[in-house]
């Protein structure tokens, strides 16, 4: 018996809505595996900005700290398109992985057998099932580097800065292979170390670090032709490292072939694998209080909260069961929808996972 404190962000958009659903399921893990869950709502995005003035109050990022793991829903919308870029929604992801120090960044992208009809690609291509992990560096990179405007003779002209420390590649190197021993003994690094000399230090991190991981079958790709491979061979690929930019593309690509950005969860995790979890989709807000939302990505990334944060490996697959149960039975939001399925909404989804949840 344990009990775990979870501060939730629903955020803008659909966040509130399948937010609340993944909520629901956790509460039955509690019930039936006698674990406590308390939950503290907070302010983040949107929502924050209209009730605070701001994208991440101070109370959010307190209460986040004093939890024992985030689950968030998705943040932004129209409504905020037209404010600066340091004051709108999504700044407070930004935020909230610094404040945090979460630099691991856990995209699984899988093809459920029940969707195969939904992924982009050939059946010949993903006859044998995709189940891959990106490794994301999360807190470094050009995303964080220095950056600025200048005139030149050119015109005005601006920067961005690519910059990673060995202590950073380190971390996240280790992250990656421990996670490829836990699943296919295999990693595959992608870098730009042709062109990059940021690529050539982090390819030189991860090859020493490689030197304690014997059992890891290492390989290398850029970035270039990773996003080839990943479309034309995506089954032999087990876990991949990159960078923040590299991994923010690299995985919404693997993500998209699966054939759902509905289905996805991930998992963004600090050094003692305190975790901020989240669907990979954002608010959708063209969808938004209208019950049409697919709860899945969000009850899977809570999932992914069971067994990365708390060590509760058999409830997270009590979840993963559920939801592997309700798509078998033919049951569909509408981003997944196809012909002779049933179609549902946020809530009636909600509700089917949980009731297949089991001990
Ligand atoms: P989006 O992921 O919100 O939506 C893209 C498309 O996918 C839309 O048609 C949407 O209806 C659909 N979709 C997304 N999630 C779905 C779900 N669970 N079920 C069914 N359909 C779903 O991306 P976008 O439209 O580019 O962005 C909308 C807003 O979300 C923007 O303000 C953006 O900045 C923000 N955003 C937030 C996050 C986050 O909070 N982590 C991530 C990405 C985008």
């Amino acid at each position: 018996m344990a009990n775990y404190k979870i501060a939730t962000i629903p955020g803008d958009g659909i966040g509130p809505e399948i937010v609340a659903e993944t909520i629901k399921v956790l509460e039955k893990i509690g019930e039936l595996f006698g674990h406590t869950f308390t939950f503290t709502e907070v302010l983040a995005g949107g929502i924050a900005i209209d009730k605070t003035g701001e994208p991440l109050p101070a109370e959010t990022v307190e209460v986040c700290k004093n939890s024992d793991a985030v689950l968030l829903g998705a943040v932004g919308g129209w409504k905020w398109d037209v404010l600066p870029g340091d004051k709108r929604p999504e700044r407070a992801l930004l935020g909230l992985r610094s404040a945090l120090g979460l630099y691991a960044n856990l995209r699984p992208a899988v093809l459920h057998d029940a969707l195969k009809e939904a992924c982009p690609l050939r059946a010949d291509i993903v006859a044998g099932g995709i189940d891959i992990m990106i490794v994301r560096e999360l807190t470094g990179g050009m995303y964080f580097g220095d950056r600025g405007r200048r005139d030149t003779e050119l015109g005005l002209a601006a920067w961005d800065t690519e910059m990673y420390a060995t202590e950073e590649v380190r971390r996240i190197a280790i992250t990656a292979f421990e996670m490829a021993r836990k699943r296919g003994k295999k990693l595959t690094n992608v870098d730009k170390a042709n062109v990059l000399e940021s690529s050539r230090l982090w390819r030189e991190v991860i090859l020493e670090v490689a030197k304690d991981y014997p059992d890891i079958a290492l390989d290398h790709l850029y970035i270039d032709n990773a996003a080839m491979q990943i479309i034309r061979d995506p089954g032999s690929y087990d876990v991949m490292v990159t960078t923040n930019m590299f991994g923010d593309i690299l995985s919404d690509e693997a993500s998209q072939i699966t054939g759902s950005i509905g289905m996805l969860p991930s998992a963004s995790l600090n050094k003692d694998n305190f975790g901020m979890y989240e669907p990979i989709h954002g608010s959708a807000p063209d969808i938004a209080g209208q019950d049409k939302a697919n709860p899945i990505a969000t009850i899977l990334s809570a999932a992914m909260m069971l067994q990365y944060t708390f060590g509760l490996e058999k409830e997270a697959k009590a979840i993963e069961n559920a939801v592997t149960k309700v798509l078998n039975s033919g049951v569909r939001t509408g981003d997944i929808m196809s012909e002779g399925k049933r179609l549902v909404g946020t809530k009636e989804m909600g509700k089917l996972v949980l009731e297949a949840v089991k001990k």
